[in-house]
């Protein structure tokens, strides 16, 4: 069948959106692609068609474990035989599907990159033929992307071992240099990748900052701007306490809503997502775990009531408003004072090597404690209190990833990737860097649209027309 076809009668569309044809011919004559589209647009159809082409297994890589269960249902309802395998299944679940996977019984194979460290696994794939790696999420390869997963880092020894199949990376966001990056951890010259760009311009989105300062500041900022626009609404945090603190005041307002957030349990979080999505309630208050890969047309409004930590995460939030084309509000309030809660943020997230090493000197002291209590007993020697602080867990994949710990045993020495001090600086930096991005957007007197399309790289575009800057009401 031709890919025409395979949409038609597979997925039930009628034509393809750009470029999504040009990258399937593209992957089909063999050639490798980075793949650049807003999310929402549909870049799974990218390795999904060729999969139903290919002789063998297309394997997807993506670290969403959260996400790989629905996108695997979707495809299956559509008779299409795929599978995925990751840690939340059972092992004998895992057993079985291995099995199926040496088969070679899967067109679509979805797994983390952790994958690659179990042997069965590589076993399994032994003998099965992978004619396409498709790299999802592959932002989260550079470590200067703005989420950055250190098990994403080995995908080009992962290729190798694949036999080096035709390669296929996408993402929504990333700068110039974050596709390069990509590009280099897959292994890949850049003469031999070709890069698809989509074009990241949402000209129905209108963007807009405010100064505020305090939650009754942003609370009547969004019940203003909550009435001159109805429909569908996101409200972002960075924080589960503002969260809550908004959510108490606006309920005593009359707004109805539901919250979704890491407090909650999964089947709460889920049954509220669902409540939104259905359209039972226009407000959802979020953190922003809230919205990958989900797929509601029609929401009018995503505000942030807190400052995010870069430019790419802002856009791909906000980017979640209006994808049916009509015209939707992305409305940002900042307050300085929220400014230190991303820079706690960045700093956890890069632990200094002082830090690095007394995890390990703790782990190697008191092994049997480690075992038995695990992370919350490193939590505890190390002082933490704030329950944000997750330094603990950040070293704790560095260790997997370098292969100091596997499981809670340990089985190597802090290498010289994890003592590295300038390097842990500089990616410390380059983070530092993106937020300030991120400030410069909201204080800067240009187009905000403008603004984010010169930061991904996208030169040529006269000011939108509709942002708060273009209209001169900002405030
Ligand atoms: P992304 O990964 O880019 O965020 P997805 O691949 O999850 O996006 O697709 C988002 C939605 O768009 C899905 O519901 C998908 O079925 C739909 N979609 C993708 N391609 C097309 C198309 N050519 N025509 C109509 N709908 C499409
Ligand atoms: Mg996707």
């Amino acid at each position: 069948m031709t890919p025409e076809q395979l949409l038609k009668q597979v997925f039930g569309f009628d034509s393809f959106r750009p470029p999504q044809r040009d990258v399937i011919d593209h992957v089909l004559a063999g050639h490798h692609a980075l793949v650049l589209m807003p999310t929402g647009m549909g870049k799974s159809l990218c390795f999904q068609i060729p999969a139903l082409s290919l002789a063998g297994t297309t394997l997807v890589l993506s670290p969403l474990i959260a996400l790989m269960k629905d996108q695997v249902d979707q495809v299956v309802a559509r008779g299409i035989k795929a599978s995925f395998i990751n840690s939340s299944i059972s092992r004998e679940e895992r057993e079985r599907r291995y099995k199926k996977l040496a088969e070679g019984a899967y067109q679509l194979l979805y797994v983390t990159p952790e994958r690659f460290k179990k042997p069965e696994f590589l076993e399994a794939l032994k003998g099965v033929r992978i004619p396409l790696l498709a790299i999802d999420e592959a932002h989260c390869i550079s470590e200067w992307g703005h989420d950055f997963r250190p098990d994403y880092t080995r995908i080009a020894e992962f290729r190798a071992r694949l036999g080096s199949p035709v390669t296929l990376a996408l993402t929504a966001t990333a700068t110039p240099k974050v596709q390069e990056d990509i590009i280099r951890q897959t292994g890949l010259e850049s003469a031999e990748v070709r890069v698809f760009h989509a074009g990241i311009e949402r000209p129905n989105l209108r963007f807009s900052a405010f100064d505020v300062h305090g939650l009754d500041e942003k609370i009547r900022g969004f019940v203003a701007l909550h009435h001159q626009m109805p429909g569908p609404s996101i409200i972002y945090f960075s924080l589960i306490s503002t969260l809550v603190k908004f959510s108490q005041a606006v309920a005593k307002l009359g707004f109805r809503h539901v919250t979704y957030h890491g407090g909650l349990n999964d089947q709460h979080r889920k049954q509220n997502q669902e409540m939104f999505l259905r359209g039972q309630t226009d407000l959802i208050l979020a953190t922003p775990a809230f919205g990958l890969g989900i797929d509601k047309p029609d929401i009018r409004k995503v505000f942030h009531a807190e400052v995010p930590g870069s430019l790419e995460a802002y856009y791909q939030e906000a980017g979640r408003a209006g994808r049916d084309g009509l015209p939707s509000d992305c409305a940002l309030f900042y307050d300085p004072d929220d400014v230190s809660i991303q820079m706690d943020f960045i700093k956890w997230a890069h632990p200094e090597t002082s830090f690095v090493k007394a995890v390990y000197a703790l782990i190697e002291r008191n092994e049997a404690r480690w075992k038995a209590e695990g992370a919350e007993f490193l939590r505890a020697e190390m002082n933490f209190y704030n329950s944000r602080d997750y330094r603990v867990e950040t070293t704790l994949n560095l260790f997997e990833r370098w292969g100091v710990l596997e499981g809670k045993t340990l089985i190597g020495q802090l290498g010289p990737e994890l003592l590295d001090e300038e390097k842990s600086k500089s990616r410390l930096k380059a983070e530092q860097a993106r937020l300030l991005e991120m400030l410069n957007y909201v204080n800067k007197s240009e187009c905000r649209a403008q603004f984010i399309y010169t930061y991904f790289g996208i030169g040529g575009h006269g000011p939108c027309g509709v942002c708060d800057r273009c209209k001169n009401t900002s405030k």
